[in-house]
C-alpha cells in the first residue's frame, strides 16, 4: 500500500540514521520533564540501595523514546540491556534463556509487551515478583517442575497500547509512565540538536517548521529533517532554508497541522461515506483499507490530541476543526467548498 511505503510512522527503523541520533543519557533526552525527573530519582536511589530498580513501563504513541528511554536507564545505572519484543518471545525456554542469561541489576527491555502470549506471561510474574521462574519438565504423569532462581533485574516494558495489558502484568510494574506527545519548543530542540550531529545547516524557521508538521513525534521529525536534508542537497546548497522546507513538506504531502494523507483519508471517509459519524472503527478500517489496531494505535491518538476526531460510545465523529481543516462545511454538506 502506497501509504505504508511513504507514510514516515509506519516505515521501518532507518538503523544507522536512528542509532546516531539516538540519545545517550538524561541530559541528553530534550522534554518528558517530569518522567526525567522521576527516572533520575529512581535509579540514583537503587544504585545507593545497591538494589535492582522497579520494574518500568512505558507507555504511548510510537516514537516518542520508550526504546530511547529503556536504553539510556541501562546507561545511567552501568548495566547490560537485553532487548527482546513481545511477540518474539514465544515459548518459555525462550524467556528462559534470556532470564538465566541477565547479570546482576541488568535490564530485560520487551518491546510491544502487550503481545505476550498468556503463558509467557504467567511464566514472568513470578520472575518479576521473586527473581525465579517455574519450568514444567515433562509432561504428564510424570512431569516435574524445576525451580530456577534468576539474578535480581529489572524488565522495562514498552507498548502503545496500556489497555491490553492484562492487570495481573500492569500491577507488577512499580513505575509507570506515560509518554505524551512533544510540545512544538522540544521538538524544535531536537531537530536542532539532530541538525547539529548531521552536520546540516538549518535556519530556525525552517526548524519551527518541521517541528510543527512532526506530529509531536521525535521519530517523524528526525525523519522529516533527513528528507530536507536530501532536498537541500539537491535542490540548494545543503542548508535547509524555510523555501526548501516549505517546498520539501509539499512534496511529501504532511500539511501545515502534520496530517498526513492517512490522516485526511480518515477524516476525509468519516466525512463522505458516514455524514461525519459516528462510525465504527471496524467498518472504517474496512472503508479505508487499513488494519483496525493501525488506525487506533498511530493514527487516531495525534487526530484526537489535535483536536480534529471525537471517540464516542457509538463511535468515531469528526469535529468542526476536521471540516475547517479540510476546506469543508459541516451545514452546507461536504465537497462544496473544495
Ligand atoms: P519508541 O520506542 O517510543 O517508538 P524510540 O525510542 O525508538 O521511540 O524513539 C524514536 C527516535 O526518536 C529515536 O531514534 C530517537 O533518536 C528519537 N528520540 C526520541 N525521543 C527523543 C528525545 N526526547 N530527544 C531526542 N531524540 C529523541
Amino acid at each position: 500500500m502506497l501509504e505504508r511505503i511513504n507514510n514516515p510512522i509506519l516505515q521501518p527503523e532507518e538503523n544507522e540514521f536512528d542509532r546516531a541520533l539516538r540519545p545517550k543519557t538524561l541530559s541528553d533526552f530534550i522534554g518528558q520533564d517530569q518522567i526525567k525527573q522521576l527516572l533520575d530519582i529512581s535509579i540514583k536511589a537503587a544504585k545507593l540501595r545497591g538494589e535492582s530498580l522497579d520494574h518500568v513501563l512505558f507507555y504511548g504513541p510510537p516514537g516518542l523514546g520508550k526504546t530511547t528511554l529503556a536504553g539510556i536507564i541501562a546507561r545511567e545505572l552501568g548495566v547490560n540491556i537485553t532487548v527482546s519484543s513481545g511477540p518474539v518471545l514465544e515459548k518459555a525456554s525462550d524467556l528462559a534463556g534470556i532470564l538465566t542469561n541477565l547479570g546482576k541489576h541488568e535490564l530485560l527491555f520487551i518491546d510491544e509487551i502487550h503481545r505476550l502470549s498468556h503463558v509467557i506471561e504467567e511464566y514472568i510474574y513470578p520472575a518479576m515478583e521473586d527473581f525465579e521462574m517455574e519450568i514444567i519438565l515433562d509432561s504428564g504423569p510424570s512431569a516435574r517442575t524445576l525451580k530456577i532462581q534468576i539474578e535480581p533485574f529489572t524488565l522495562v516494558g514498552a507498548t502503545t497500547r496500556a489497555g491490553l495489558l492484562t492487570p495481573p502484568l500492569r500491577d507488577r510494574f512499580g513505575i509507570v509512565l506515560r509518554l505524551d506527545y512533544y510540545d512544538v519548543e522540544s521538538i524544535i530542540r531536537i531537530i536542532k540538536r539532530s541538525a547539529r550531529i548531521l552536520d546540516v545547516p538549518i535556519a530556525d524557521e525552517a526548524a519551527a517548521e518541521l517541528a510543527r508538521r512532526s506530529r509531536g513525534t521525535p521519530r517523524i521529525a528526525n525523519r522529516l529533517l533527513r528528507r530536507m536534508r536530501d532536498y537541500a542537497q539537491i535542490m540548494g546548497d545543503g542548508k535547509i532554508t524555510p523555501e526548501l522546507a516549505l517546498l520539501a513538506l509539499e512534496m511529501l504531502q504532511v500539511d501545515h497541522a502534520g496530517l498526513d494523507e492517512m490522516d485526511k483519508r480518515i477524516l476525509h471517509t468519516i466525512i463522505d461515506n458516514y455524514r461525519g459519524g459516528p462510525v465504527g472503527i471496524k467498518t472504517l478500517s474496512t472503508a479505508i483499507g487499513e488494519d483496525a489496531g493501525t488506525i487506533e494505535e498511530i493514527f487516531e491518538p495525534y487526530l484526537v490530541q489535535q483536536g480534529f476526531l471525537e471517540r464516542t460510545t457509538q463511535g468515531r465523529k469528526v469535529t468542526f476543526k476536521a471540516y475547517k481543516h479540510l476546506g469543508l462545511s459541516p451545514i452546507e454538506g461536504q465537497s462544496e467548498i473544495f
